[in-house]
């Protein structure tokens, strides 16, 4: 959504209640038939508000499913770059290369670090 597009979706609402109040003062001063115009005017700008609505949402729509399209296939890079992260923080802190292997169930009695705390 552009500021284009933003200024209208505010403008709309507001022109609609303008053109309501005319009715309101066509009516009162006896032009009834002025009044009625301006009440199909502000119906009209009532449903522009909505159909800029149903656009808005069918763009962002559209937008996502490009985007989807665009990218490559396989996981994010981004996640990917986490997943990573996490191992090397996993293997940087785990006691020992057969502890971090086995998830904690075993231990390399020769290297492990953590040789008392081991079950
Ligand atoms: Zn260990």
């Amino acid at each position: 959504m552009n500021h284009l597009t933003r200024a209208l979706a505010v403008l709309y609402p507001l022109a609609a209640a303008g053109l309501l109040r005319c009715a309101v003062i066509s009516e009162q001063n006896g032009a009834t038939g002025y009044g009625w115009f301006f009440v199909g005017c502000a119906v009209l700008f009532g449903l522009a508000v909505a159909h800029h609505a149903w656009h808005s949402g069918q763009l962002h729509a559209d937008h996502a499913r490009l985007e989807r399209a665009a990218r490559p296939p396989g996981p994010h890079p981004a996640a990917l770059a986490d997943e990573f992260a996490i191992a090397w923080h996993e293997l940087e802190t785990a006691c020992c290369l057969t502890g971090w292997d086995s998830h904690g169930e075993q231990h390399d009695p020769d290297y492990c670090t953590l040789k008392d705390r081991t079950t």
